[in-house]
């Protein structure tokens, strides 16, 4: 039952979907809600499984004082959507999260070791997104030299490509506040194997995430086990939100047709238009600038093997 709107629209952001509820954090009083859709929402020209997206900036109106209860009226401008391919061949896919400004890629040399090709594909489907990434290297305190000295190596070929690197063990508090400063002010899809130490991370950085009021009657409200794709959470000491996406392996790259996978890449961006011929897959054909790149070794090797796993493999692309 509908009860009457109190009091004037206000801005809020949606910190959780769990599919009839949604959690509201104030703009300014970063006060928490529960709020559900006024009637259907109008989505133009998009064919989505959820209207509303974690990440999504709506106006809202207070319904119930006592239980904080708010309604969603409508969504503002999205400044970008994360997509996530559906599994109902009618909609084009379920967004994962909106007005991201950055993405976190949080990696390993330890274990779980993040291997290359995970990170390769991830920064292409970033790239795909426009988004700009940020690699950070956790549980530093368990590495030997050796691994530090490859560490080293794998900086040397990511930052110029514009992927900063950073250091961190969030078991030891090292390096913490070059990471604050990075997700200070900004809105960031935090993206990681599970067990690359995520949740400890979060912890740290974003530890009001426990005080949430309601979170018990939230779930009991739901009814039945969905799965939840994507959870905001408020940074501690600074402004800013992370974005956590459990339960996704990896950001797909869906739409991006294979002679389009090199315009992700770059170092292969920034020479394609030198290869002889203007349709080079950077294979096989002759007088190919980026093989040649490859070969004098300023294209990093291991760059070049995941562009050719991802053209290769199409079951990247679905
Ligand atoms: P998640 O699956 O990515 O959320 O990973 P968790 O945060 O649950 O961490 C997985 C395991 O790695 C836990 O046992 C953590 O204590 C451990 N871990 C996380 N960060 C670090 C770190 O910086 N150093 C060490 N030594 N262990 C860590
Ligand atoms: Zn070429």
């Amino acid at each position: 039952l509908v009860k009457e709107v109190i009091g004037d629209l206000k801005v809020g952001i949606i910190t959780k979907s769990t599919g009839l509820w949604y959690e509201v954090e104030d703009k300014e009083t970063r006060q928490f809600f529960k709020g559900r859709l006024r009637g259907k929402l109008k989505l133009k020209g998009m064919k989505v499984t959820n209207p509303i997206a974690v990440g999504d900036f709506v106006n809202y109106s207070l319904e119930d004082e006592v239980e904080n209860t708010v309604i969603i009226h409508d969504i503002l401008e999205r400044k970008n959507i994360i997509l996530r391919q559906s599994t109902r061949k009618k909609w084009h896919g379920h967004i994962i999260a909106s007005n991201i400004d950055q993405a976190i890629l949080i990696a390993t040399l330890a274990l779980p070791k993040t291997s290359l090709g995970f990170i390769d594909r991830f920064l292409v489907a970033a790239e795909s997104y426009g988004v700009p990434t940020y690699i950070i290297f956790n549980k530093d305190d368990l590495l030997e030299d050796e691994d530090r000295e490859y560490l080293d190596h794998l900086k040397s070929i990511y930052e110029p490509l514009g992927y900063k690197c950073l250091r961190v063990s969030a078991i030891e508090n090292q390096n913490l506040n070059p990471l604050k400063s990075i997700i200070s002010d900004k809105t960031s899809l935090l993206v990681g194997h599970s067990g690359v130490g995520k949740s400890t991370l979060l912890n740290k950085l974003a530890s009001k995430m426990y005080q949430r009021t309601d979170e018990v009657s939230l779930y009991a409200m739901k009814g039945k086990h969905t799965t939840t794709f994507a959870e905001m959470f408020t940074l501690n000491e600074h402004n800013g939100h992370l974005i956590d996406t459990p339960g996704i392996k990896e950001l797909g790259i869906m739409g991006i047709e294979e002679n389009e996978i090199g315009h992700f890449f770059p170092e292969i961006r920034e020479v394609m238009n030198d290869c002889k011929y203007n349709n080079c897959t950077h294979v096989h054909e002759p007088q190919c600038a980026v093989r040649e790149l490859v070969d004098s070794g300023i294209i990093a090797t291991s760059r070049y093997l995941s562009y050719l796993s991802m053209i290769e493999g199409d079951d990247n692309r679905k």
